[in-house]
């Protein structure tokens, strides 16, 4: 048996025909980089997210390296991170030469924390950048008040949540700008690397655009120190083919999500938080449970693609270790890091592999469950 994390092999067979196609376009065109199937799926992807432009770059760092700098982010200037995420959010926070500035998530959703970002404010702080962390997004509402009284801009990290819906509305047009991975395991992913930045902000959109090549809009005549980060059309051509089916594939994941808790409902593990006015796309099916690691050697040991969303806090990387500030205390991710197991979930698993994975875990929680919260059994 085998369930691997995410299943992109049945994603991709159920649709060759139609990338063989695309490509067997690309090839009859020969415009490989920023051709007609970019600007396509920008138009497309601007007008999904509900923001008025979108601008395809290279990767999800550089999209948010990108907007950091093209929103005059830089040397002397703090943002407010959240400590749980992949390490891209903090690194292009550095790549800009601004300081990231880590704060605790919030325990129940693994968004940003709003409590802890309020007393993170310095008269440094220039923005805030909540990450839709698993698929769910942060409090935008509120992360928004929050940047309207102390004069912030707020970037999002939607690399894990495309689609994903705070009261109604989509990710990445709740704020200044949104950046975007598709990187091939995202909810919305190409055959390589990729990245979008969306944003309602007409300047912003107009320096990406020159800046992600080479600071050109006219061949040759170089007017900001650009980067080269472009999306290139074989990537913008899947995207465009996945774009169309991307709202039903968060539903099958959402529907997985359900199959995974009526079998998990009643076991001693923590399941994901549905926050009210949230729309989740399970990028990730994050649970809490002790002794983590000897859950995970077991599933993989059973042929189960379990894995950890991520293993160590930002704080604690090595890469990162001296260059970002801690205000407060960590306590809830240095906490989550040893207890979350990330179970296979997709558009593409069936719900006998649900059953499979959970009635692993199931039995494994009960048979091992006296180690919960690290007590161990009394001997006699
Ligand atoms: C994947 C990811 C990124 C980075 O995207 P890449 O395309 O790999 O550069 C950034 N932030 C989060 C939260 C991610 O999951």
């Amino acid at each position: 048996m085998s369930i691997p994390l995410v299943n992109l092999q049945r994603m991709h067979d159920s649709m060759r025909d139609e990338i063989q196609n695309a490509i067997n376009g690309i090839l009859d065109r020969g415009d490989f980089i920023l051709g007609d199937e970019v600007k396509e799926f920008e138009m497309e992807f601007a007008e999904y997210c509900g923001t008025k432009h979108c601008i395809g770059v290279g990767s999800g760092l550089d999209a948010l390296t990108i907007s950091l700098r093209g929103l005059g982010i830089g040397q002397g200037d703090e943002v407010i991170v959240q400590a749980n995420t992949f390490v891209a959010t903090a690194l292009a926070v550095k790549h800009v030469g601004a300081t990231p500035v880590l704060v605790d998530h919030d325990p129940e959703g693994y968004g940003l924390d709003t409590r802890r970002v309020a007393e993170a404010v310095t008269d440094k702080t220039k923005a805030i950048l909540p990450v839709h962390l698993y698929g769910q997004p942060s409090d935008m509402d509120e992360i928004n008040e929050i940047a309207r009284e102390n004069d912030l801009l707020v970037i999002e990290d939607g690399c894990q949540a495309h689609g994903a819906r705070y009261k109604g509305q989509r990710v990445g047009g709740l704020g200044d700008a949104g950046a975007f991975s598709f990187y091939p395991g995202k909810n919305l992913g190409g055959l390589g690397d990729g990245g979008a930045i969306v944003t309602n902000n007409d300047k912003l959109a107009e320096w990406v655009r020159s800046a992600r090549n080479y600071g050109s809009t006219i061949k040759y005549h170089h007017t900001v120190q650009g980067f080269n980060s472009r999306l290139d059309s074989i990537q913008a051509a899947v995207l465009r083919i996945k774009l169309r089916k991307l709202d039903d594939w968060n539903a099958k994941r959402q529907h997985a999500a359900t199959v995974y808790r009526k079998f998990l409902t009643g076991s001693a593990i923590d399941l994901p938080t549905q926050l009210t006015g949230r729309d989740h796309v399970y990028h990730l099916f994050v649970v809490r449970v002790p002794r983590r690691d000897d859950l995970l050697a077991h599933l993989h040991e059973k042929g189960i693609g379990a894995g950890v969303h991520y293993p160590i806090s930002i704080n604690r990387q090595i890469a990162m270790e001296d260059c970002c500030k801690v205000p407060q205390p960590l306590p809830e991710s240095e906490t989550l890091c040893d207890e979350i197991i990330s179970l296979p979930i997709g558009p593409f698993i069936t719900e006998d592999e649900i059953e499979t994975v959970a009635t692993e875990v199931a039995t494994w929680v009960k048979e091992n469950a006296h180690a919960r919260g690290g007590a161990a059994p009394i001997p006699v």
